[in-house]
């Protein structure tokens, strides 16, 4: 039933698919968690020289990081907050980050609408500093444009006392397809990361000092052990999770904060360019950003208690961004318009004044700290930082564990796919890969045919992911290797079929195998459709 062996491209990629953990293996490093900020960590470890395995309980980003706002920023809220060295680190990253991935990185431009002349200043005053601290890196100068040529420029946005508006640059990217490419270069420099392994708990020696992890992999329901120098706890808002397997009464170091996004058809920007509001009726901020030929519209912030892999937007919540996105287009979108809708859990530091309900007052920033012998813990942060992250906790790990290890290499290192050619087509987001996806799809013509005659995507890039970026499930690949559920869960519920049948044929698995992937698959994607019964907030 094996759809023809093929061969023809790199031994190494051909590897990336053996991703079981050895029962008994020794490292210098091990880190827990596979999303933006533990992918890093493995990358920068590996370049030093370091022995390096992660482990990833679910797919790689299947947390937080396939859920961002797709911004590679600066964050100029933090600038409004007074953070100027925060905002200038992560301007200077968003510059390295183009230069190292510019096959996912794209240069945006963002329209700050103004309704007053007091915005206007403000704006061009602020966007004018956040140019300057970019200094070399700059994305392009910011402008004010009048009411007429913002009209022109954002036609589809509300004319009713509209004065002007400002326009600045900043990234956008795909988060899922870099956090894919990051493992993948990790591997192509020797590291060993393994998706779908579960740590269990920590092995202590019997100083209480931590030496290494027990692991289960959920899929096979195999368990193992690896022994390392240090762990390092990359696991977002699991942080306490691994802490309390420490320590059980080790104190909070997160308080998850929720996210939402929408996705709408494109035609209700009717611009390339993003629209920013810095300030919302309650004090939020929200982007309108064009990506993948849609329009992503986010993002809310909402404490909550409890984390969780699968977090669902509240009825409250999609409402405040159909509604703020109401007031500022033309045609105000409703309910039955959202195509895909998505949560993410954003792992702020724990606040200490005891004011839990407010998220402004926590830390954006990251917590990097040892947490035990042995064990190191990292989080908070952003995307755009994870290179920063990385580096300062192996630093940190040298230091600990006195490792023998290099200066860090990140800083020009090029991420697997970069590459400057662009068409402006879905197979960009492949970069230096796209060739090689072609050559196989005209080597393999039963599969060159579109997944789905709404979306440009390709049966070819089922079996590419299966085979070269270590997609093991329907849900891996239509959710953060094409993206398709966070475009438009009605079309991804359609295309699973298909996709589980080549899945299926590459991974050998029989009809069952598939019907079973389907149907979770169904399950998942219930949650990204905007249905009637979404909760409001208890
Ligand atoms: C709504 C929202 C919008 C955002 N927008 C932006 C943006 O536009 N730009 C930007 O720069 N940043 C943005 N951020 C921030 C950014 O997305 C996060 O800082 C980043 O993704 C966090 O990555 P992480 O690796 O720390 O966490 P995660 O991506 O959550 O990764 C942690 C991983 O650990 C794994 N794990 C947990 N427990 C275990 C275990 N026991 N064993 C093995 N693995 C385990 C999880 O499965 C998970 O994959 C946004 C965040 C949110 C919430």
């Amino acid at each position: 039933m094996r759809i023809v062996s093929f061969y023809y491209y790199s031994y190494k990629l051909k590897e990336n698919t053996d991703n079981t953990l050895p029962i008994n293996s020794e490292w210098d490093i091990i880190i827990i968690g596979g999303g933006a900020t533990g992918l890093g960590t493995a990358l920068d470890a590996v370049t030093r020289g370091l022995k390096t395995l992660l482990v990833e309980q679910s797919d790689f980003a299947k947390g937080t990081s396939s859920r961002s706002t797709k911004l590679v920023h600066g964050g100029v809220r933090y600038l409004a907050q007074g953070d100027i060295g925060l905002v200038k680190r992560a301007l200077k990253e968003r510059g390295l980050l183009q230069l190292n991935a510019n096959h996912l990185v794209n240069k945006e431009s963002f329209i700050i609408p103004c309704y007053n002349w007091f915005s206007v200043a403000k704006y061009l005053t602020g966007l004018t500093l956040y140019d300057w601290l970019a200094g070399k890196f700059s994305f392009g100068k910011s402008k004010f444009f009048s009411k007429k040529e913002t009209l022109k420029l954002m036609p589809g946005i509300k004319s009713k006392g509209l004065k002007g508006s400002v326009r600045y640059y900043d990234g956008k990217f795909d988060d899922a397809r870099l956090a894919i490419n990051i493992a993948q270069t990790a591997i192509e420099q020797g590291a060993k990361l393994c998706n779908y392994t579960k740590v269990t708990s920590l092995i202590k020696n019997d100083k209480g000092d931590i030496i290494g992890i027990e692991v289960i992999d959920t899929l096979s329901g195999k368990q193992a052990k690896a022994k390392a120098k240090v762990v390092i706890n990359a696991t977002g808002v699991f942080v306490d999770d691994i802490l309390q397997m420490n320590n059980p009464q080790s104190k909070k170091l997160v308080r998850p904060s929720q996210g939402v996004h929408i996705v709408l058809d494109k035609a209700f920007l009717k611009t390339d360019s993003a629209l920013m509001i810095p300030k919302t009726s309650d004090g939020r901020v929200l982007f309108a950003v064009p990506w993948h030929e849609h329009l992503l519209v986010g993002t809310t912030d909402t404490p909550l208690d409890e984390h969780d892999l699968e977090p669902r937007a509240l009825k409250e919540e999609v409402d405040f961004i159909l509604n703020t996105a109401g007031t500022y287009f033309e045609r105000a979108p409703l309910e039955t318009d959202i195509l895909s809708v998505f949560s993410g859990l954003r792992p702020l530091a724990a606040p200490t004044n005891g004011n839990k309900n407010s998220t402004k007052e926590i830390s954006r920033d990251h917590k990097l700290i040892v947490s035990a012998k042995g064990l190191i813990t990292i989080t908070g942060g952003k995307w755009t930082t994870y290179r920063n992250m990385a580096e300062e906790t192996i630093d940190l790990a040298i230091t600990h564990a006195h490792l023998k290890a290099t200066a860090c290499k990140t800083h020009q290192l090029k991420i697997h796919g970069c590459s400057d050619f662009k068409e402006n087509n879905h197979l960009d987001i492949y970069g230096s890969d796209r060739e090689a996806i072609e050559k196989l799809a005209t080597e393999l013509p039963q599969l060159n045919q579109k997944l789905h005659p709404d979306l440009p995507d390709l049966e070819i890039q089922v079996l590419w992911a299966a085979r070269y970026e270590m997609a093991k499930t329907v849900e891996d690949i239509l959710s953060r290797r094409l993206r398709i559920l966070f475009i438009d869960a009605l079309v991804a519920k359609e295309m699973a079929p298909k996709v589980a049948a080549i899945l299926a044929d590459e991974l050998q698995q029989d009809e069952n195998w598939a019907h079973d992937q389907v149907s979770a698959f169904n399950d998942l994607a219930d949650g990204y459709l905007y249905l009637p019964h979404i909760p409001n907030k208890k």
